[in-house]
């Protein structure tokens, strides 16, 4: 069978990656790819932009694609996977309904009320409805967040009301486009963050999102992340998927949107151990991919078919029990204006090394590897703890190299943090 997997991340280096492993699979097809699943074994990159949704529906029909797997969640969000349903073709993915979960914040904290889910008290205003004294009259720092997509950088934390209203008017002047045309606020929550992603039963993982070491620096799409997360154990998985999984599962359903895909929960685990859903994405998680990747037995086409027939109860996922870790390598600049084209050195001497390198802003040229995007690699390492997987994906790090390179020190420090604590008490 092909695959045809959408995108041109990290991410789908991972899933390409993935499924040409299955023995099911004669050859996985990527539209538009990068320059690492260009040179993946049974691998090959198709020239069709992610947004192109009827050029993706011809291209799965000339190659006869069995199983399509959208990455990204921008056509999802503009119903790809409804596209592909009526042109009979199989697709993994939300419909355009369901993926309103990542498309509107406001949508998803009224669904997370309506259905009694832990979240962050809120409100939601458009330009007409704006209350600055409602924000005046809330406890300090304050969330507040364009309800539309705005690739990442559309949540903002103010120390002051006055901030909070500026920001707010911001949005609604057009600084995320109509994204900002409502705006959700929201209480700010303390806690450890981690993400919960589930096709039925699926795996944790905690990322990094600031550019600096110490989470210092600007917001970025990620700048490292690992699995399984340690802030979930086995108590918190079951309090997670009861609380929140199984009753946003049900609630979709209910509501005349029922969810097949991959569903990412982005949650902040409260000092009292309260899940509380800061967000959901409609897709996988990147760079969670690609260390999550790295842990799954189990065949991944097997999987999304299981999901696609609804055969997936009683169905288990295999992880590796090992930790895995991903630092991702970004290029100068990054998250602002970021330099390209830069010969990316050293990919032969680190595929020579334990654990994986998967590509994502790199194009090739001319038998060369050049830079082609903010986030340019994620290096992966395995190891029985995130100490050693650390260690693992730093090697493949220290071998590569291009001017401008940029990349945190300090990716899994809290795990790393919490298994020294671990070892020292049980001397
Ligand atoms: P979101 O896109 O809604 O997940 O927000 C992006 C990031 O902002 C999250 O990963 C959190 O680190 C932070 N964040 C969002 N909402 C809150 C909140 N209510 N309290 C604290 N931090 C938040």
């Amino acid at each position: 069978m092909k695959i045809l997997i959408v995108g041109a991340g990290g991410r789908e280096h991972a899933l390409a990656w993935k499924c040409a492993q299955s023995p099911k699979v004669s050859e996985v097809l990527v539209a538009p790819g990068n320059g690492g699943t260009a040179t993946e074994p049974r691998v090959r990159n198709v020239n069709v932009a992610a947004e192109d949704i009827s050029g993706l529906i011809a291209l799965a029909k000339a190659e006869r694609v069995g199983l399509s797997i959208i990455g990204p969640e921008g056509p999802l969000v503009a119903g790809v996977v409804d596209a592909f349903h009526a042109a009979g073709l199989r697709c993994f993915g939300p419909t355009r309904a369901a993926a309103q979960l990542e498309g509107s914040k406001a949508y998803t904290k009224e669904f997370l009320k309506r259905h009694g889910i832990p979240t962050a008290a809120y409100a939601t205003f458009t330009r007409a409805t704006f209350d600055a004294n409602w924000v005046r009259a809330q406890r300090m720092p304050i969330v507040v967040k364009a309800s539309g997509l705005a690739a990442g950088k559309g949540v903002l934390i103010l120390e002051s009301a006055e901030e909070a209203i500026a920001a707010a008017q911001a949005m609604f002047d057009g600084q995320f486009g109509a994204s900002g045309d409502e705006v959700v606020i929201e209480e700010f929550l303390p806690g450890e963050e981690a993400s919960f992603i589930v096709m039925a039963a699926f795996a944790t993982s905690q990322d990094h999102k600031r550019l600096k070491d110490s989470d210092a620096g600007p917001n970025t799409g990620g700048m490292g992340a690992y699995s399984p997360a340690p802030v979930v154990d086995r108590a918190m998985h079951e309090r997670i998927m009861r609380e929140v999984i199984e009753p946003s599962i049900r609630g979709l359903a209910q509501d005349g949107t029922p969810y097949t895909g991959f569903l990412y929960a982005g949650i902040m685990v409260h000092p009292d151990g309260t899940p509380n859903v800061l967000e959901y994405n409609c897709r996988f998680g990147d760079p969670e991919t690609q260390p999550i990747m790295m842990r799954l037995r189990s065949d991944l086409v097997e999987l999304c078919e299981a999901a696609l027939d609804k055969r997936l109860e009683g169905l288990h996922a295999e992880w590796d029990e090992r930790a895995a870790l991903g630092v991702v390598l970004a290029a100068e600049g990054y998250p602002d204006s970021v330099r390209k084209g830069d010969v990316i050195a050293g990919l032969d001497a680190a595929a020579k090394l334990p654990g994986k390198v998967f590509h994502a802003g790199t194009a090739s040229e001319g038998g060369k590897v050049l830079t082609n995007g903010g986030r340019v690699l994620c290096a992966v390492g395995l190891g029985a703890t995130v100490s050693a997987a650390q260690a693992q994906a730093y090697e493949l790090v220290d071998a590569i190299a291009w001017q401008g390179m940029q990349c945190r020190r300090d990716i899994g420090y809290r795990a790393i943090a919490r298994e020294s604590a671990r070892e020292k008490s049980c001397r």
